[in-house]
């Protein structure tokens, strides 16, 4: 997988993730310090706790894998269970477009509003 479809694939394909990974995400994301805190409010506020999701198995196990793993393991099964739908590429040169709703290639700069 490229460097390329990995960043798409992470940063514009939230819709088609899984709660748990984007529950993962969010707190591989934090800093020590910023997990620490919210671990602590999560015990107290459901919306924390369903937001970080410290109590949920799946989460915890998808964070114990670490970042990049992560990361390479939620790009593999979104291309896999919804390669079809998310993958949008270019009519007229086939590259990869900025997002799976992009009208508009950024390479050739062919538009089909
Ligand atoms: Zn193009």
């Amino acid at each position: 997988m490229t460097a390329e479809l990995k960043k798409y694939l992470l940063e514009h394909c939230r819709a088609w993730m899984l709660p748990e990974e984007i529950r993962a995400l969010t707190r591989i994301g934090l800093t020590k310090y910023g997990e620490e805190t919210d671990r602590k409010l999560a015990l107290v506020e459901p919306k924390i706790e369903a937001m970080y999701g410290f109590a949920d198995e799946k989460t915890n196990q998808l964070v114990e894998m670490g970042k990049e793993r992560l990361e390479i393991r939620i790009a593999e099964r979104l291309l896999k269970d919804s390669g079809d739908t998310i993958i949008n590429n270019c009519p007229k040169c086939g590259k990869l477009t900025r997002t799976p709703k992009a009208k508009q290639c950024r390479y050739c700069k062919h538009d089909w509003h």
